[in-house]
């Protein structure tokens, strides 16, 4: 209630519910996305129906000028920061690593990796001079499990988690929590991205399965970032029930 939420990636799927889930909780949210046109759409949604403040930032967190210059001042004027949701982050491609693209492994690791370690940076330094806050990151059961075709995706959401652990070990002294969440099969547009805009392929990947709804997410992301002081969940995978 009351708090400051910097959501990345806030533009669909996953993020848009974790942003909703904070602002209908009575939190203020500053969302980010390259969608300028979805991120002002989302803050008149969210201001009229939740009201709340709404901050907006458009951003690449693959690009590392992009990050440097705008995530300091975005918070500086968002009045602080009590958590950030690192979520922004796409499989790109899920061919046989032999018939892969270079191309397709960089733009995976500069945005799942590369992007959440800047704004990681830009953002902890508020955190350990208020000596708290949350860090949450969107990790995978494919950082646990890699499948057929998801070699570099599977290796970013490890590197996602791998990041998560030691960041909670070097502020181990600080009141700052560190989570990631690690879901399986989420039913989004992130498919769509994946199979490079192919829709009848991305709904392929729900055929027969109950998949989980961002919102499921969104609903376990706002758990644990209500937890008492004195306790942090450092880990949560979330499985579709027929999911093997
Ligand atoms: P969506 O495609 O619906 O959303 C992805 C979000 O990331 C969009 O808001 C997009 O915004 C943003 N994004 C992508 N690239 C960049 C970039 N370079 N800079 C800034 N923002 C970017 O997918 P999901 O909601 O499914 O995915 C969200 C997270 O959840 C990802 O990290 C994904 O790996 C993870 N995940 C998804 C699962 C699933 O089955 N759906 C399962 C497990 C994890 P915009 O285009 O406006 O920049």
């Amino acid at each position: 209630m009351n708090r400051k939420i910097f959501v990345t990636g806030a533009t669909s799927g996953i993020g848009l519910e974790c942003a909703r889930a904070f602002a209908q909780d009575g939190d203020n949210v500053l969302i980010a996305g390259r969608r300028a046109d979805r991120l002002a759409a989302i803050k008149e949604d969210f201001e009229q129906q939740y009201g709340i403040r709404v901050d907006t930032l458009v951003l690449d967190v693959s690009k590392r000028e992009d990050v440097d210059a705008k995530v300091k001042p975005a918070i500086e004027a968002f009045g602080g920061i009590d958590v950030l949701v690192n979520n922004a982050g796409l499989a790109q491609g899920l061919d046989p690593f032999q018939d892969s693209t270079v191309e397709d492994a960089v733009t995976m690791i500069n945005t799942n990796v590369l992007g959440l370690l800047y704004v990681t940076k830009a953002v902890l330094p508020f955190m350990i001079d208020k000596n708290e806050g949350h860090i949450v990151n969107m990790g995978s059961t494919a950082g646990i499990y890699a499948y057929p075709g998801g070699a570099v995706y599977c290796a970013t959401k490890a590197a996602v988690k791998m990041l998560a652990d030691g960041i909670r070990m070097d502020t181990i002294a600080t009141d700052i929590k560190v989570t990631t969440i690690q879901p399986g099969i989420v039913e989004t547009p992130f498919s769509e991205v994946r199979f490079h805009g192919d829709a009848e392929r991305a709904a392929s990947v729900y055929a027969g399965i109950d998949a989980v709804q961002p919102q499921d997410v969104a609903d376990v992301v706002l758990y644990v970032t209500n937890q008492p002081k004195r306790m942090q969940i450092t880990d949560v995978t979330i499985m579709a029930n027929q999911q093997a």
